[in-house]
């Protein structure tokens, strides 16, 4: 069937799947390292790409086109390319389209390692970088250099919930002949679509909503040109960060409910981030869907949903945040986010732990943040849950 023009529910469902001489209605787990040829001049035309076919898994497999044909066509983009971690997504991103000599232009919030591997790693092979909070444009503009060749975006961002105008950010990085990486992990492809709104590549942890069952770690990249796609997709081949055949089945198997997830814990996160709000052991609540969130309206024009991260933090700061997570039942003490069980985490001593305490600060990942990734269990349970370990914060 093709998908290309269906509805996003229907490609979740629908859309990748490889039809077999079986009439297997899911695509199987293709659990082979490599393909065999029919003969020499096969082997020959798939090597020279006359011939559409697989070689090697490392190159491609058929249940891991599955899954990339899927989530490019949820991300209305040109192709995608799967990969073992979110890690493995934003190292071939860098890797593909950094060269010695560029600069990059970042969110200040990012994701910890996004940070870290550009800082501490990309920095040896002389890219240089400069972190920002790019909800504020200005700071963006100014950040700009002759040399910058990719701006990359990470909205809404990891752990401070701060939203990046994609269309702005795409234009200001275009008008100065860069390009914009958009990590689009926390809003998942239902709730935002940053190539329609001019990224030029979009990166998802799938570890997190795309998969959705704490059971799998991996990435996917999804580029909106075809000479992106294979610049990408080259890069992968020889840094080997691919996708196993099994990981990308349960992918699979997993993103068929995203919307159905992502709604319901979104209804969740909605009452949760209000109820929160008012009470009286916390400062303040940082949730997209809340008209105090600094760019509400911003979230609202760029996004379908709020989604269900919130961030909020506790007057009572780091020892409050110990005993908050301490006395969580239902919640788990965890790090990762967006499956379908609420988890509770705190940055400062956890994913944000490597960076610099003032960059971290500067960031807004306050000593007190707490970060709650809202399931889909009974709104009633997460909150009685929430209010009974609150209770014995001071
Ligand atoms: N990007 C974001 C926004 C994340 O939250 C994470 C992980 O938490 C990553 C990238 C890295 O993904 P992974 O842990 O799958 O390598």
């Amino acid at each position: 069937m093709d998908t290309q023009t269906k509805g996003f529910n229907t490609k979740l469902v629908h859309a990748g799947i490889r039809e077999d001489a079986h009439g297997s209605v899911v695509t199987p787990i293709y659990q082979t390292s490599t393909f065999a040829f029919r003969n020499a001049q096969q082997g020959a035309d798939r090597f020279a790409g006359r011939e559409d076919g697989y070689i090697y898994t490392r190159i491609g497999n058929p249940t891991t086109a599955a899954l990339e044909e899927n989530v490019a066509q949820l991300e209305n983009g040109f192709g995608a390319t799967a990969m073992a971690s979110g890690m493995g997504a934003v190292s071939t991103v860098y890797l593909a389209l950094l060269n010695a000599g560029d600069h990059v232009v970042s969110t200040d919030s990012v994701y910890g390692p996004s940070r870290g591997l550009m800082e501490k790693h990309m920095s040896r092979f002389k890219v240089e970088s400069t972190y920002v909070d790019t909800s504020d444009l200005e700071n963006l503009r100014r950040a700009m250099r002759p040399a910058t060749k990719l701006v990359y975006v990470e909205t809404p961002s990891n752990p401070a919930m701060s939203v990046t105008d994609i269309r702005a950010a795409a234009e200001i990085a275009h008008a100065a002949g860069a390009l914009l990486v958009v990590d689009n992990t926390f809003a998942s492809p239902h709730l935002q679509k940053p190539l329609d709104l001019g990224a030029d590549v979009v990166l998802h942890s799938v570890t997190k909503f795309i998969n959705g069952h704490a059971d799998i770690v991996g990435g996917i990249v999804v580029a909106n040109t075809e000479a992106l796609h294979k610049q990408l997709r080259a890069m992968l081949v020889n840094l080997g960060a691919n996708m196993d055949p099994h990981q990308a089945y349960m992918v699979s198997r997993g993103l068929k409910t995203l919307a159905l997830r992502v709604e319901r814990a979104q209804e969740n996160a909605q009452v949760v981030a209000g109820w929160l709000a008012k009470h009286p052991a916390i400062a303040w609540v940082r949730y997209v869907g809340l008209p105090s969130h600094p760019q509400f309206e911003l979230a609202r024009r760029q996004m379908s949903g709020p989604g269900s991260m919130i961030a909020f933090e506790l007057k009572g700061g780091t020892e409050a945040g110990r005993v908050l997570m301490d006395n969580v039942h239902l919640a788990g003490l965890a790090v990762s986010l967006g499956g379908v069980e609420t988890l509770i985490s705190h940055p400062a001593s956890m994913t944000h732990a490597g960076m610099a305490r003032e960059d971290r600060l500067e960031a807004g990942i306050t000593d007190g943040l707490v970060r709650l990734s809202v399931g889909i269990e009974d709104l009633e349970d997460i909150i009685q849950d929430l209010e009974q370990a609150l209770a014995r914060v001071h």
